[in-house]
């Protein structure tokens, strides 16, 4: 573990446990520790990244393939809608500076 790494890293290494939904080699797929929804998932990159500040033309294909698992994650949690988020910055809201999309549904 280096001193960098985040909680999601942490998890995705397999350090810290976490309710692990999905996984490729692309990206994790966790039950979020304090659902604010009755399901409330979070889709995690593999690739560190902090913020959506930081991301590069490199990483579309990465955020293309997040964002085409939304609606198979929730067709597999059986939601016929969701909400997503993604906060960046900490005025943004953001407490864990690793990018994550948040899938809310009820
Ligand atoms: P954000 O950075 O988008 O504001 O929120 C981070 C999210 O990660 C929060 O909804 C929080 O509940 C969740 N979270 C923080 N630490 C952990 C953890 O150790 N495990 C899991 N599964 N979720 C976490």
């Amino acid at each position: 573990m280096s001193n960098q790494d985040t909680i999601f890293t942490r998890i995705i290494n397999r350090e810290l446990p976490a309710d692990i939904v999905y996984e490729d080699d692309k990206c994790i797929v966790i039950k979020d520790i304090n659902p604010r929804a009755r399901i409330h998932l979070l889709v995690i990159p593999k690739k560190p990244i902090a913020t959506l500040f930081d991301l590069t033309p490199e990483d579309k294909d990465l955020m293309g393939h997040m964002m085409l698992l939304l609606p198979q994650l929730a067709q597999s949690q059986n939601l016929d809608g969701f909400k997503t988020q993604i906060h960046t910055g900490e005025s943004g809201g953001q407490e864990v500076f690793h990018i994550h999309i948040h899938l809310l549904g009820n």
